[in-house]
């Protein structure tokens, strides 16, 4: 039985202040939840203070993005031994937002996938498709060609240390979410393709799916076979919603 797992993708948004209030208010709201997990992605100046704040919650934290490489002059970067330091658990890996604005390949994505599993992390792999190439019956073979790039490089033995997150570019930030069904269609493919190469290691992947999800949606799509979470964007910056989300998980 997989436990389903909701993560917040705070993107660039937040400052001392308001992370403070948000991280206050899920720490209580949230304190007794069962059967689920969460956690958040905040940016990673914040994580010394996410990181004091939920110390001693049921919470988890992590980042949005880290280097392939373990040290070196690469300005601006941060390793997954720093995200460490700082009690991360989690790291988003090749979010669209990364592939489209920062020109991250498959190979860029799967480098840092690798990276994070040797360093213990746990990533979180978004996968997902334009809406150009939903509209030209290309999903699935986005879906497959990004997921092949990292099972060259780190395998099935990989995988069964991630979270993947199906997330089809045209439903982020959009409003437009991918209906329960369509939604569900994506996750039973990317658990298929999975399970031909392992089963037991398909059939225990947690797969999330993301884009628009609120609190008047997710439960429906939570309760499709395939769909174990949520990776929540504009959501998890609102500490009302994100607790309904959450709850809706756990339900
Ligand atoms: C995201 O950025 O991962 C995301 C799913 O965003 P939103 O929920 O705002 O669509």
């Amino acid at each position: 039985m997989r436990q389903k797992l909701v993560a917040g993708n705070w993107k660039m948004h937040g400052s001392l202040d308001e992370n403070q209030a948000l991280l206050n208010e899920l720490r209580i709201a949230l304190a007794d939840m069962r059967n689920m997990a969460c956690a958040v992605c905040v940016p990673s100046p914040y994580l010394a203070q996410t990181q004091s704040v939920l110390a001693d919650s049921p919470i988890g934290w992590g980042a949005q993005n880290m280097s392939e490489y373990a040290k070196g002059a690469y300005t601006g970067e941060v390793s997954a031994s720093m995200l460490l330091d700082f009690g991360c658990h989690y790291v988003i890996i090749g979010h669209s937002e990364r592939r489209a604005l920062y020109g991250e390949t498959d190979q860029v994505v799967a480098a840092k996938f690798a990276a994070a599993i040797k360093a213990g992390l746990t990533p979180i792999l978004c996968v997902g498709e334009t809406l150009a190439e939903r509209e030209a019956d290309m999903a699935e073979s986005v879906i497959a060609r990004q997921l092949d790039a990292v099972l060259a490089v780190s395998g099935m033995a990989g995988m069964a240390q991630a979270v993947i997150a199906y997330e089809p570019v045209w439903a982020i930030g959009t409003g437009k979410t991918a209906s329960p069904a369509q939604a569900q269609a994506v996750h039973a493919f990317i658990r298929q393709k999975l399970a031909v190469q392992d089963a037991d290691i398909a059939e225990r992947l947690v797969i999330q799916y993301g884009g628009s999800v609120k609190a008047a949606n997710a439960a429906e799509l939570f309760s499709q076979p395939d769909i174990d979470g949520g990776l929540i964007g504009g959501a998890s910056l609102v500490a009302d919603e994100f607790v309904a989300i959450c709850k809706a998980a756990q339900s």
